[in-house]
C-alpha cells in the first residue's frame, strides 16, 4: 500500500471514523485532539440514511440504531400547528432506514469503540505543532514534543481548522448567515415520532426524536450582526422567539424557566474549491465544507469523506493520485447538500406573519419533489464503483 501510517488531526466525527476506516484496512493510525478529554458538546444529531450507510461501513450501523430512534420523514407546520405538508423520506434502503437520530455523546461513543476496535491510538490535549513535508513522508511535531513521520497527514479539525488556514490561508473563513439556532434536549412526547418543523414569523421551531426518552427542540431565528448573547440570558431570549407559536412549542416555551442546557449556535458556513491536499496533507469533513444544518447532513458528510478516504488511499498507486480521486468522489455530493441548506435557511428566514400561508402554499407544491431531488442524488453510491460493488 503507498499509505502505511496517517495521522488523524480532530477526534470528532470525521476523524474517528477515518482512523476506524483506514484501521480496519490494516493502516497504523494516530489520532490527535485538541480538547482535554472525551467529552463532546452538543445536542442531538440525526443520521440520514445515507449516513447510515457509511456507519454501515464503518461496521457500527447496530449499534447507531441499538440507542437511536428511527423515523421516516419530515412533517411541516405553520405556527398555529396546523399541517402543511408531510414529506416521506426516501432515504434508505431495506437495510437502513430513512433517519435516526441520536445523542452526539452516543454517536462519539460508537466512533470512539470503533477507531479503538481498528487499533488506532487517540491521544487528547494535543495538537500538531509543526509539518515538515519530505518527498515520501511529513514530519510532525506535536504540542507535546513528539515528532512522528507519516506518509500522510488528514486534518478533520472542525469549522475553524487550524490546518485549512495553515495549508490555504485565510482566504476561507466561516461566514456567519446571519441566523443561529437554539437548541435544548427535552423529554419526548409520545406523539413525537419524526422531525416536526414549524415555520413562523421570521423563525422557525422543531422537534427531533432522539430515543424512547428524549427528544430535541431547536429554534432557527434572525440574529444580524451575530450577537453574542449571555448563556443566562438565553431562557429569557428563547422565551421571547418561541412567543406567536401554539401547540407543542408554546407548551415547551412555558416550561422554559431557567437557562439550563440551552445550547446557542450561530449558524456558519464555508465551502472551500478544491484541491483540498497540499503535498501529503489533506483537510476533509467541516473545515472545508460547513454547510448550515437544515438537511442535517454534516456528519454524513465526514463519515462518507472519511470512508471514501480509507478505500482511495490503501490502493496500491501514487498518493496524489489518491487525493485527487478523494475530492472527485466527494466534492459534488457536499456541494448540493451546502447549496441545497443554504437555500431552505434562505427561504424559510424570509416568511413574514402575514406571507405563511402563501410559503404553505408553495412548500405544499414544491417540498416533495425538491427533497425527492435532494435525496435521489444521496442516495446514490458515495464510493467508487469497485467498493460499493464489493459491498452489494
Ligand atoms: C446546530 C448544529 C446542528 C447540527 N445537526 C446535525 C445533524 O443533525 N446531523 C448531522 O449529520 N450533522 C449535524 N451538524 C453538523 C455536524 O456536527 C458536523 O458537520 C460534524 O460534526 C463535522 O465533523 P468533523 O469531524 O468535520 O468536525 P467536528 O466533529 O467538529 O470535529 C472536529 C474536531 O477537531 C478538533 N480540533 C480542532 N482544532 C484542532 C487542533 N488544532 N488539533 C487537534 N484537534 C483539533 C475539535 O476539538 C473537534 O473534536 C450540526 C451542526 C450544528 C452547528
Amino acid at each position: 500500500m503507498a499509505v502505511n501510517k496517517v495521522l488523524v488531526i480532530g477526534a470528532g466525527v470525521g476523524g474517528l471514523a477515518a482512523a476506524a476506516a483506514l484501521g480496519q484496512r490494516g493502516v497504523a493510525v494516530d489520532v490527535v485532539e485538541v480538547r482535554e478529554d472525551e467529552h463532546v458538546l452538543g445536542v442531538g444529531i440525526n443520521q440520514p440514511g445515507n449516513s447510515l450507510r457509511a456507519l454501515d461501513a464503518l461496521g457500527v450501523l447496530e449499534d447507531v440504531l441499538a440507542v437511536g430512534f428511527p423515523y421516516d420523514g419530515n412533517d411541516y407546520r405553520d405556527w398555529n400547528d396546523e399541517r402543511i405538508v408531510l414529506v416521506p423520506s426516501s432515504l434508505g434502503d431495506g437495510r437502513v432506514p430513512a433517519n435516526c437520530a441520536l445523542t452526539r455523546k452516543e454517536l462519539h461513543t460508537i466512533l470512539h469503540a470503533a477507531a479503538d476496535a481498528a487499533g488506532a491510538s487517540v491521544t487528547y490535549g494535543v495538537t500538531v505543532e509543526a509539518l515538515e513535508e519530505r518527498d515520501d513522508s511529513v514530519a510532525v511535531t506535536l504540542s507535546n514534543g513528539d515528532v512522528g513521520v507519516y506518509d500522510l497527514v488528514v486534518a478533520f479539525d472542525g469549522v475553524r481548522s487550524p490546518m485549512r488556514r495553515r495549508l490555504f490561508g485565510d482566504a476561507f473563513e466561516p461566514v456567519h448567515t446571519g441566523s443561529s439556532v437554539w437548541r435544548l434536549q427535552l423529554p419526548r412526547p409520545a406523539d413525537v415520532t419524526r422531525t416536526t418543523l414549524w415555520q413562523g414569523d421570521l423563525v422557525k421551531g422543531g422537534v427531533i426524536p432522539l430515543s424512547a426518552e428524549s427528544m430535541y427542540m431547536l429554534l432557527v431565528t434572525r440574529e444580524p450582526g451575530n450577537p453574542r448573547h449571555a448563556p443566562e440570558d438565553f431562557g429569557e431570549l428563547l422565551r421571547e422567539r418561541l412567543a406567536g407559536f401554539s401547540g407543542l412549542l408554546a407548551d415547551i416555551r412555558e416550561s422554559i424557566t431557567s437557562s439550563q442546557g440551552i445550547v446557542y449556535s450561530p449558524l456558519v458556513e464555508v465551502q472551500v474549491p478544491l484541491p483540498w491536499h497540499k503535498g501529503r496533507v489533506i483537510v476533509l469533513g467541516d473545515a472545508v465544507h460547513t454547510a448550515v444544518p437544515h438537511l442535517t447532513q454534516g456528519a454524513g458528510m465526514a463519515l462518507e469523506d472519511a470512508v471514501v478516504l480509507a478505500d482511495e488511499v490503501t490502493r496500491d498507486r501514487p498518493i496524489e493520485e489518491s487525493l485527487v480521486a478523494v475530492e472527485a468522489l466527494r466534492y459534488p455530493r457536499v456541494d448540493l447538500v451546502f447549496n441545497a441548506s443554504h437555500a431552505i435557511l434562505e427561504a424559510e428566514m424570509q416568511v413574514t406573519a402575514d406571507a405563511i400561508p402563501a410559503a404553505a402554499a408553495g412548500m405544499r407544491e414544491h417540498l416533495p419533489g425538491q427533497t425527492a431531488f435532494v435525496e435521489g442524488v444521496l442516495n446514490q453510491p458515495f464510493r467508487a464503483q469497485a467498493d460499493q460493488a464489493a459491498v452489494n
